[in-house]
């Protein structure tokens, strides 16, 4: 545990945090922003569980000429289990229901602002972490903004959101702005081979293509570890970037088919895989050089649709890739979008 608490190498960020903890200088509202992936989960709940460990650790770090005192939370306390199976009654994860468009007042009411009368169930502080809070509907963020004027002392809200812009001014102006940042390759390839460690099953391939996929967001290469579905993915989208343009129409409608299986969950996955490859041909042809290639494994395929595919043709094609997901997302139809995509990679395919 403690390499998952220590790797988060974002020192700045984590000092601030740990320092609000030894002085009890806490705030009662946070927003956390960053890209998806970028772990702003993992750096709440650590967060959450340092302001409840009943065994603080406190190091002094030596900084310039002042000294500064951290906390760290020490793994093993009942409080730390808890925190770590997700099961603390003290830490409250709020999120979109999966029937619902938005998280709304009524729940939001019931969840933290009533919930919030509550004391703590040991400790001294009780936290809220609002997942995707962007998903807040307004009247759900007005609601929101009282508690978070008058707060009971021991509560900490803190809102997970890809940009601080996506919340109401007030609500801004009432927290406390912290910003995620993305991780170096470095640092994510030693959390991913951290996390992994007891896993046979992924192997050194696997790794590779996950720090490239994550992109500096260890959530990414996670999802990419994580999901058994991904090699299956994987092979459908090389399946279409390998065959499209020798493909038969009912070959093409298989490959439809099984793109819209990944429609609810994956399909961001499987246009970014796409992207990716395509970026491989694009820097391999601008490069021959196959060191920057994710897919290293098919740099012979790369190497011979650099050649058949020019500049503005995987221009155009990366074009369409964006296009077909803004298409869906806009409720096109979902045949129509992949047709056009489809069509469109075959047009800038030579040969
Ligand atoms: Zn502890």
């Amino acid at each position: 545990m403690a390499a998952l608490t220590e790797i988060f190498g974002r020192e700045e960020m984590t000092k601030h945090l740990r320092e609000a903890i030894v002085r009890e200088k806490v705030s009662h509202a946070y927003i956390f922003s960053g890209e998806p992936g970028t772990g702003k989960k993992t750096v709440a709940k650590t967060f959450a569980q340092t302001m409840l460990c009943e065994g603080i650790d406190k190091h002094m770090h030596k900084i310039g000429d002042a000294k500064q005192e951290l906390a760290y939370a020490c793994g093993v306390c009942d409080s730390c289990r808890k925190a770590i199976e997700g099961v603390h009654p003290d830490i409250i994860f709020i999120e979109r229901q999966k029937d619902k468009s938005n998280i709304s007042v009524e729940e939001i009411r019931e969840k933290l602002i009533n919930d919030a009368m509550v004391k703590p169930y040991k400790g001294s502080y009780k936290v809220y972490i609002v997942k995707e809070a962007q998903e807040l509907s307004v009247e759900a963020q007005s609601a929101l903004l009282k508690t978070l004027e008058e707060p009971p002392e021991y509560v900490v809200v803190i809102l997970l959101v890809t940009s601080p812009d996506m919340l109401l001014h007030t609500i801004r102006s009432r927290a406390e702005q912290i910003e995620v940042p993305v991780l170096s390759d470095e640092i994510v390839e030693r959390f991913l081979r951290d996390a992994k460690e007891d896993d046979s099953s992924v192997t050194e391939d696997d790794i590779r293509f996950a720090v490239t996929f994550a992109e500096g967001k260890i959530g990414r290469g996670m999802a990419y570890l994580d999901n058994s579905n991904f090699g299956e993915l994987k092979k459908d989208v090389m399946n279409v970037v390998l065959n499209i343009k020798n493909m038969s129409i009912p070959e093409m409608t298989k490959c439809i088919r099984k793109a819209e299986e990944y429609k609810d969950v994956f399909l961001d996955y499987y246009f970014e895989l796409m992207t990716l490859w395509y970026r491989d041909v694009l820097l391999f042809e601008s490069t021959r050089d196959a060191n920057g290639v994710v897919f290293k494994d098919h740099i012979t395929d790369i190497s011979r649709q650099a050649q058949v595919i020019s500049y503005e043709g995987l221009e155009n094609i990366t074009e369409a890739i964006q296009k077909a997901k803004q298409r869906i997302s806009a409720n096109v139809s979902f045949d129509i979008a992949m047709e056009l995509l489809l069509t469109s990679i075959c047009e800038n395919v030579q040969g």
